[in-house]
C-alpha cells in the first residue's frame, strides 16, 4: 500500500508512525481485549488514555495549573457560540479583529450574543495583512479580545502577541501545537483537533481558571466551560476515540523533540516552498512576507487556466488535497506537522515540472 503526501487544510494528514501504532492496538489495546472505541468513558483505560493526553498537551505547550485543559466537541465553530456565552454579557462589548474567513465567522456568531467592536481589519487588503497593532481601536471595557493568530484560508499568520488588558481569546486551530507559545498572554485558546491535533471530533479549549463560573444562565450546559472543568471533560460521553488518537500524536510530537523542535522544522518546510514560489516567476503567494504562515500556504499559478491540470498532475503523483479554498481560488498546500519535510520537496518538483511544461 502507497500512502500519498496529503495538503489536506482539515482534516488533515496525522503522523504515519502514530496511524501505525493505532492499527497495532486497534482490536486488542494493550492486552486488555477490546478496542478503545469500545471502551467506557469512565473505565479505568480510557480514564488514563484522557489523563495522559492532557498531562503531555501541558508538557508540550507549557501550561500551568492556572488553566483548564477542555476536550470538547462540537468543533471551533461551537465555540464562537461559547466564548461570548461563557465570558460576556449580552450587553457587554467584545472585541474582534478581522484578518479573513475565520474571523469573519466568529464575529456573525459572537454578534448573536454580545456587542462586538471590530477593533481592526485587513479587508481593505482582501485579507493579505495583518493590520499594525497601533491602529487597532480597542474598547476600554470589552469583555475580551478575539483574534485568529492563523487564517487557514487565506494563509496569514501573526508572529506577535497583541497587548490587552481584556483577556486575549485565540482560535488556534491551524497553528496550535506548530511552536511554542506563551500560554501566560492568554485568557482562552481554542482549537478544532483536525489540523494540527488529529482527527476530526475534538475540540480543545485551553481557558484560564479565573474565566470560569461566569457563563450567562441562558448557556446550554454543553457551551458551559465550568461544567466541563468541573466533569474532566466528561459530562457526557466524550469521543474517546479522537481522543486517544490525540494522545498518540502528542507522544510523537514530544519524541519529535517538542515544540522547539517542529517549528525548526516547520519554519525549513514554509521558508522552502515561499522561496521557491517567489523565485519561480510562475506561482505566486499574495500575503505580506512577515505574516506569511508556517501551515498553511496558498499559491496562483501564473494562468487560472491551468488549475485544472495542476491538479489532476499532482493527483497522478500522489500529492493530494492541493485545491485552494473557494473564496481564494487557486492552490493550498497545508504543511503542519504530520506533513514531512519529503511531501514538501516532492510538491516543488512536481511545481517545478508543471511550470517548465506549461510556463
Ligand atoms: C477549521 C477552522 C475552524 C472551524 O473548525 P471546525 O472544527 O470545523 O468548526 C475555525 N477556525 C479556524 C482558524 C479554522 O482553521
Amino acid at each position: 500500500m502507497a500512502r500519498c503526501y496529503n495538503f489536506c487544510a482539515g482534516p488533515a494528514a496525522m503522523p504515519e508512525a502514530v496511524l501505525r501504532q493505532a492499527k497495532e492496538e486497534l482490536m486488542d489495546w494493550r492486552g486488555r481485549g477490546l478496542s478503545v472505541m469500545e471502551m467506557s468513558h469512565r473505565s479505568d483505560e480510557m480514564v488514563s488514555i484522557a489523563t495522559e493526553a492532557e498531562a503531555d498537551f501541558r508538557e508540550l505547550l507549557g501550561i500551568s495549573d492556572d488553566y483548564a485543559v477542555l476536550f470538547l466537541q462540537g468543533g471551533a465553530s461551537s465555540q464562537f457560540a461559547a466564548i461570548p456565552l461563557n465570558l460576556a454579557e449580552e450587553n457587554s462589548v467584545v472585541d474582534y479583529v478581522n484578518t479573513g474567513q475565520w474571523s469573519k465567522k466568529a464575529i456573525k456568531e459572537a454578534s448573536r450574543y454580545a456587542k462586538v467592536n471590530v477593533a481592526a481589519s485587513s479587508e481593505d487588503t482582501n485579507f493579505t495583512t495583518i493590520p499594525a497593532f497601533d491602529s487597532w481601536q480597542l474598547s476600554d471595557n470589552a469583555a475580551y479580545l478575539h483574534y485568529t493568530p492563523n487564517e487557514t484560508i487565506g494563509g496569514v499568520e501573526y508572529f506577535w502577541t497583541p497587548e490587552s488588558r481584556a483577556p486575549l481569546v485565540a482560535d488556534m486551530s491551524s497553528t496550535i501545537l506548530s511552536r511554542p507559545i506563551d500560554v501566560d498572554k492568554f485568557g482562552l485558546i481554542y482549537a478544532g483537533a483536525q489540523k494540527n491535533i488529529g482527527p476530526a471530533g475534538l475540540t480543545i479549549v485551553v481557558v484560564r481558571k479565573d474565566l470560569l463560573g461566569k457563563a450567562r444562565a441562558i448557556t446550554p450546559t454543553m457551551l458551559n466551560y465550568q461544567t466541563a472543568a468541573e466533569n474532566d471533560s466528561m459530562y457526557n460521553t466524550p469521543p474517546t476515540m479522537a481522543w486517544y488518537l490525540s494522545g498518540l500524536v502528542f507522544k510523537w510530537l514530544k519524541a519529535q523533540g517538542g515544540l522547539q523542535s517542529m517549528e525548526v522544522i516547520n519554519r525549513r518546510k514554509a521558508e522552502k516552498l515561499y522561496a521557491y514560489i517567489d523565485g519561480s516567476g510562475f506561482y505566486s503567494n499574495p500575503v505580506e512576507v512577515a505574516s506569511r504562515s508556517l501551515m498553511n500556504i496558498p499559491f496562483v499559478l501564473a494562468d487560472a487556466k491551468l488549475d485544472k491540470a495542476f491538479l489532476q498532475g499532482a493527483d497522478d503523483a500522489g500529492l493530494l488535497n492541493l485545491k485552494g479554498h473557494r473564496s481564494v481560488g487557486g492552490m493550498r498546500a497545508s504543511v503542519y506537522n504530520a506533513v514531512p519535510e519529503e511531501a514538501v520537496d516532492a510538491l516543488i518538483d512536481y511545481m517545478k515540472d508543471f511550470a517548465r511544461e506549461n510556463g
